[in-house]
């Protein structure tokens, strides 16, 4: 070989061994063994190359570089076709915007494709992955999938699901008073205090539904009864009245009969008189018909007294039958009466519900419009009630509310009305309350509040109460109203809380 030949194949075998140290470089980080076969062999290569070691080395490689070469393409294969999984179930999903749909369509037909390069598959991997962000985006997600759904949508359903959670409650209280021992009750107020999903919450409301229809079943039933007792009382007392009517008649018919024959007997003895001249004939005349007036009455005596005790006795038994019907009568009010409390009583802190409120401000509205009365509403929420929960314990809060709840009713004046509207939060309605000093009252009901001296393990602490209040402006509905005291309540909590702030 001469010397020419001899340098182009040298250069040639440099850039071969160029060309494999750079692949070899470029394939590093896909497999462990090859990696350092890999490394050998670029030692062999660099510097001035040693092509027998090489050749040694690349023995060794090839072998793995085919089996690597198989794996990678069945993962490809399994990693596509999972994807392709993924991306049907997406498709399925119901409700999902057009536009979407013929994105996932595209991505189903690129998919179908063979994918022959990890570069293939990972810009399908992207395109799934883009595809998912926009589904999440509008909300197409089955739940559980949603995780980053925008967080006002959360609030929004947060709140609504506290309200409704708080109202159920309210319901569960007062029908957990009438059946302490009732388990189901007991499970609800467990499951709706641990916070719950929009399943459970359904399954709760149909649970207390279920207790409700059966309590106004037997309350009905119960009211029935009742009913049905006073109505056999009255029936018996009625033909009690009927047949000491049809007795008193009968004495008076026999008494008329009575006064007739006597009547006669006096006549015939009238006209004998006229008749008889002798006086001792006179006389035996006389003592006969005295003898006969005698015993008509004697007779009338003893009919009359037997017949006014059958109607003495009448009567008595006809006292009886309407006493025990007064005494049905109010115990049957008395109970209409507490179920009516109880329907519209809050069972903790024994102050008007939200039932109670609604039909109030309904009629006070009403009243405020015809009449032209001033009214206003003031919504109060205790200040960082949460913590006193979490410091002292559910039993603590409940003890609070209870004496923050008495104290607002000792202090109110009868133009005003209050009920607890929910959780931590009371209604108070304020009729003939002119806007002037509205702020005044309210002040002062607040300052209050501050002044109670509560304490918890030992330590004296401090509740205070946020105020926020409206003034009914004629054609608003309660809904209305209700909001605006709401957002000035918002504002008093926003500006430092234990104030009252109003919006006119
Ligand atoms: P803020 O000053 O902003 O009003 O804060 P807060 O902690 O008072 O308000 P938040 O709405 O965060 O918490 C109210 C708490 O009231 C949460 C709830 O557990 C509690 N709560 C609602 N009803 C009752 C109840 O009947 N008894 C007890 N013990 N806690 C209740
Ligand atoms: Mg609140
Ligand atoms: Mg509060």
């Amino acid at each position: 070989m001469d010397a020419l030949k001899q340098k182009a194949l040298k250069k040639y075998s440099d850039n071969l061994a160029q060309l494999i140290t750079r692949l070899s470089a470029f394939y590093e980080g896909t497999n462990t063994t090859i990696d350092a076969e890999l490394k050998i062999l670029r030692g062999h290569l660099s510097g001035k190359p040693d092509f027998s070691l090489a050749a040694v080395s690349i023995n060794k490689l090839s072998p793995l570089l085919m089996d690597g070469d198989q794996h990678v393409r069945h993962q490809i294969k399994n990693k596509v076709a999972d994807l392709q999984a993924t991306v049907k179930k997406i498709q399925q999903l119901d409700q999902t915007p057009e536009e979407l749909r013929r994105s996932i369509a595209q991505q189903l037909t690129s998919l179908s494709a063979p994918t022959t390069s990890l570069e293939q598959m990972f810009s399908h991997l992207f395109s799934a992955v883009s595809l998912v962000e926009t589904c999440v985006k509008s909300s197409h997600l089955p739940e559980g999938n949603n995780e980053s759904n925008s967080s006002g949508v959360d609030g929004a359903v947060d709140e609504v699901k506290t309200e409704i959670v708080s109202e159920l409650l309210q319901w569960v209280d007062v029908y957990a008073r009438k059946k302490p021992n009732d388990t189901e009750l007991i499970e609800l107020k467990t499951v709706l205090a641990e916070g719950l999903s929009e399943q459970q919450l359904l399954e709760s409301c149909l649970v207390l539904i279920r207790v409700i229809i059966n309590e106004t079943m037997l309350d009905a039933s119960a009211n029935g009864k009742a009913i049905q007792r006073i109505h056999a009382a009255i029936n018996k007392t009625d033909k009690h009245v009927a047949s000491s009517i049809s007795l008193s008649q009968k004495i008076t018919e026999r008494d008329n009969a009575q006064v007739e024959q006597i009547e006669g007997i006096l006549g015939e003895f009238d006209s004998s008189l006229k008749q008889q001249k002798d006086v001792e004939e006179l006389k035996t005349k006389a003592h006969e018909y005295i003898d006969q007036i005698r015993s008509e009455v004697h007779d009338k005596h003893k009919i009359n007294s037997s017949e006014q005790e059958k109607l003495m006795s009448l009567l008595v038994d006809m006292q009886a039958q309407l006493t025990s019907l007064q005494k049905q009568t109010l115990s049957y009010k008395k109970r209409l009466v507490e179920q009516k409390n109880s329907l519209y009583t809050d069972p903790l802190t024994g102050v008007p519900n939200r039932l109670a409120y609604n039909e109030r401000a309904v009629k006070a509205m009403s009243f405020a419009e015809t009449q032209n009365d001033p009214l206003a509403l003031s919504v109060i929420d205790i200040d960082h009630f949460k913590s006193i929960n979490d410091q002292y314990g559910h039993a603590a809060g409940d003890r609070t509310l209870q004496v923050i709840a008495k104290n607002l009713m000792k202090n109110l004046r009868p133009n005003e009305f209050l009920a607890r509207w929910g959780g931590e939060e009371f209604a108070l309605l304020m009729q003939n309350q002119s806007d002037k000093n509205l702020k005044s009252r309210l002040d002062e009901m607040r300052e209050e509040l501050s002044q109670l001296p509560f304490k918890f393990k030992q330590t004296p602490v401090k509740i205070t109460a946020s105020f926020g209040a409206s003034c009914y402006k004629n054609g608003e509905t309660l809904q209305q109203f209700f909001e605006r005291a709401d957002k000035a309540l918002y504002s008093a909590k926003k500006t430092g809380r234990n104030r009252v702030i109003i919006e006119l």
